[in-house]
């Protein structure tokens, strides 16, 4: 389907405000062309003397046409803008259903200043298809034909001059202006998401960009596209200025052509005199129609480039597609846990009772971290994770990440990813939570293969700590809320208390109300991955992922932070990633890979 079909089907929906639109649009300038012509008419008719109850008609009639006039256009304009606002409003959320499958794989290759344009200006060129594009054709169409008919009604030969100059004007010349517009429009485009994605790059790497003393290199790169911005943009303004020109000059042109032609016909008797200044002046009026075709023609072009760079990233084919039915987490696939091979336990292993940990202190929080969170260990959904010979590459031509890689953790067991940077660990997480698809090899969950589920039935039995969190720039309370925007204001508490951060919070002016600023810069990098940690113990999964979450502890907190995880561990799958000796004395097994191969565990 071609971009400007499928633009058109996008708007199907708001059909009956388009078509509204368009007949507002055509009676408002219906009322400036007979408010012209009956002006033009009355003052020739009074101009004879004639009695003032033989213009009475035309006077009530000038004054009818005035006030439509004004209402029509601002009904216009009102619901021309309704309409635009609520079809922006369905594009940008078409627009996110449609990425969000896509995120993260397919949208890696995007910059980010490049995602922005599109999800922003693109749509916003879009807003302007509708109303400009589609709006102002139609009603000038019906302008037209009825401005010919007038002009008709009194000589053929008028109507067909005004048809030509009308013809000229709202056609040819934005024929031609498109034809000279087409590389400048193109280039715009271009030129605009380069310079955003530029901008955002630079922006996010400005600490950088100064340490390193480029900044001036930079600014120089800025400088160059915003220069080229601004060259295309005078372009398109020269081509804007002489069609607006032509447009005023063809609008005279075909004022004097229909006067100079209606001149010998009043003359001759076939019109009558009073409707002399009549005919030019309706001619004029009618331009009004087509002088937004030349920018409807121009948006349309804009439009177009928008639509197929918004369709080229939304028709890639997501890395991974649900089945349509998603096999069952509980019951079916249940397993009794007397039954369950268990793993011998870190606490068995060690000694600690259970009882100890959880009753270590008796403060209020713990309570309710108890109560909130120690639910799913008494739930007998059999979560054991498994790997079985799984080869997984990024891209058809990239070497293998993970060459075979064979692993179980059973369920309510934890174990430990060890291995080099780059060795395929959280390669291992990103098959885990669906973000990238296997094809060779079997990831197991209780027992069913991952592709048997749908990724988000997934995902909401994983507690993921991730090494880079994305943190918004909002309240700490706002942030942890994002894993459970149903918890109460203990329980985030208690979260944060048994993430080693409520004493932290506690003692900030604003408490839990404090804006983090953007992606969290206001933390230190400790507390960024505490604030992560809280979040998945608010998430209460029953799996809990730690992807190097401790890297920017001291040994001293880390140890203190595991020890107050234990009573949210306890009974949970616990896959830990980290260098860390001491993440690794509270695990079941140790995981070792190296170049995407186990090598022990
Ligand atoms: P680790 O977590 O052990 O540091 P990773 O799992 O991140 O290692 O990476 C394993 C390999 O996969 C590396 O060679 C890395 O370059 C590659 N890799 C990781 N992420 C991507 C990606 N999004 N696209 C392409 N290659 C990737």
């Amino acid at each position: 389907m071609s971009t400007l079909a499928r633009l058109l089907k996008l708007i199907a929906p708001f059909k009956w405000w388009v078509t509204l639109a368009v007949w507002l649009n055509f009676l408002a300038i219906g009322a400036s062309v007979g408010l012209m012509a009956l002006s033009a008419y009355l003052i020739s008719k009074a101009a004879l003397m004639v009695n003032v109850s033989e213009l009475a008609l035309a006077i009530t009639s000038v004054r009818l046409f005035a006030t439509l006039r004004a209402i029509l256009r601002y009904l216009e304009r009102y619901f021309s803008h309704t309409a635009t606002f609520r079809i922006l409003t369905h594009l940008r959320v078409w627009f996110y259903r449609a990425i969000e499958p896509l995120a993260p794989a397919r949208l890696m290759q995007y910059r980010s200043g490049d995602l922005l344009t599109r999800s922003v200006a693109d749509i916003e060129t879009l807003e302007n298809f509708y109303i400009r594009v589609i709006v102002p054709p139609i009603a000038a169409a019906l302008v037209v034909v009825l401005a010919c008919l007038i002009l008709g009604a009194f000589d053929g030969s008028l109507a067909l001059a005004l048809s030509v100059f009308l013809s000229l004007t709202g056609v040819a010349l934005p024929l031609t202006m498109r034809w000279l517009g087409k590389r400048p429009a193109g280039q715009l485009i271009a030129a605009r998401a380069e310079l955003n994605a530029m901008l955002v790059d630079e922006i996010q790497g400005l600490a950088d960009l100064l340490a390193f003393d480029q900044a001036d290199a930079h600014r120089a790169k800025v400088l160059r596209l915003s220069d080229e911005l601004q060259r295309v943009q005078e372009q398109q303004a020269l081509l804007r200025g002489v069609s607006n020109a032509l447009t005023v000059l063809f609008t005279s042109l075909a004022a004097l052509t229909v006067l100079w032609l209606a001149i010998p016909l009043v003359s001759g008797g076939q019109i009558e005199g009073v409707y002399l200044a009549v005919l030019p002046l309706t001619a004029i009026a009618s331009f009004e129609a087509v002088q937004p075709l030349a920018l409807a023609l121009q948006q349309l072009e804009a439009s177009q480039a928008a639509g197929r760079r918004l369709f080229e990233l939304i028709d890639a084919a997501p890395e991974v597609c649900d089945p349509t039915e998603s096999a069952s987490l509980r019951g079916a696939h249940a397993a009794p846990r007397a039954t369950r091979p268990a793993a011998k336990t870190w606490r068995e292993r060690n000694g600690v009772e259970s009882k100890r940990v959880t009753k270590q202190s008796h403060s209020r929080l713990e309570e309710i971290a108890s109560s909130s969170y120690g639910l799913l260990a008494k739930t007998d959904t059999d979560l054991t994770l498994a790997f079985k010979d799984v080869h997984f590459r990024y891209h058809p031509n990239d070497p293998l990440a993970l060459d075979g890689v064979s692993f179980t953790i059973p369920a309510g067991s934890r174990a430990a990813i060890v291995g080099a940077s780059g060795s395929g660990k959280s390669t291992i997480v990103n098959l885990l939570l669906r973000f990238w698809d296997y094809h060779e090899g079997q990831i197991t969950l209780g027992g069913r293969d991952l592709h048997d589920y749908r990724a988000d039935d997934v995902r909401a039995l994983l507690g993921v700590v991730p090494q880079n969190v994305h943190l918004f720039n909002a309240t700490l309370r706002d942030n942890l809320r994002l894993a459970n925007p149903d918890a109460t204001d203990e329980q985030i508490k208690a979260a944060c208390h048994q993430a080693q951060l409520h004493e932290f919070i506690a003692g900030l002016p604003l408490g839990y109300d404090t804006p983090i600023g953007e992606n969290g810069l206001l933390l230190s990098g400790g507390e960024r991955q505490r604030l992560a940690l809280a979040r998945a113990i608010l998430k209460n999964a029953p799996i809990l992922i730690l992807d190097e979450a401790t890297a920017n502890l001291d040994a001293i907190t880390e140890e203190q932070l595991f020890r107050s995880l234990e009573s949210f561990m306890a009974d949970r799958t616990v896959l830990i990633i980290s260098h860390h000796r001491v993440a690794l004395e509270h695990v079941d097994q140790v995981i070792e890979v190296e170049q995407g191969r186990v090598i022990s565990g």
